[in-house]
């Protein structure tokens, strides 16, 4: 078995843990928890890093960000599969909690049960847009994304990471980017057009 790494610094965001699921035009999700950014100190060397927890932490420890945290870990086996590049942390502890969050955007606080996520639904975040401005928000995701090119042959996978806004409608940080192109069978392609965005949002009003 690989001996676990330590870890410990300031919670820079917690984010939603959720893989996307492509086959051309129809897509699901797999809610798996959270994702920890952190900057501070892992297996002796100071640096930021990611790390994979499941739902529990978040039930159990409430993280948010600025909060000091610590615990041990393992670098993630399949890096297609994760956006993380820690997971199966243990002992996770808070050593020291941060101040309250300000004025958003970013929203941050702890971030909502993963049921939320779900019924919120969620649109396209431009790439470089979540990472200057939307790290730090408990509404952004970073998902790593299985793209079945093929129904008739499940196996024939592809691997891609896409970013996504789960927050409101109204923020001013928000830009959408390119739509969405999806691989599928003999060279076809389908393009996710916006409307994909409105219809997966559309029971929300705009500052919901
Ligand atoms: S665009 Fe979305 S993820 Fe980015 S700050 Fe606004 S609500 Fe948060």
């Amino acid at each position: 078995m690989s001996k676990k790494l330590k870890w410990n610094g300031t919670l820079i965001s917690v984010q939603p843990r959720i893989r996307l699921y492509r086959s051309y035009d129809e897509r699901w999700h797999d809610y798996s928890g959270y994702v920890l950014y952190v900057n501070g100190e892992i297996d002796g060397e100071a640096r930021s890093f990611s790390l994979g927890v499941g739902k529990s932490v978040r039930e159990k420890h409430q993280p948010k960000a600025g909060d000091r945290v610590a615990g041990q870990c393992l670098p993630v086996a399949d890096p297609r599969r994760e956006t993380a590049e820690y997971y199966k942390v243990s002992g996770f502890h808070v050593l020291e909690r941060g101040p309250e969050p300000g004025e958003p955007p970013p929203w941050q606080g702890c971030p909502p049960e993963l049921s939320v996520y779900r019924e919120r639904g969620h649109r396209r975040l431009d790439k470089k847009t979540w990472k200057t401005q939307c790290r730090e928000c408990i509404w952004g995701c970073l998902m790593p994304v299985e793209l079945i090119i093929d129904n008739w042959n499940p196996s024939k996978v592809r691997y891609r990471e896409e970013t996504f806004c789960y927050g409101p409608k109204s923020c001013p940080r928000y830009r959408a980017g390119p739509t969405r192109k999806v691989p599928g069978r003999n060279g076809q392609q389908f393009d996710e057009g916006d409307w994909v965005d409105e219809d997966a949002t559309a029971h929300r009003g705009p500052d919901e």
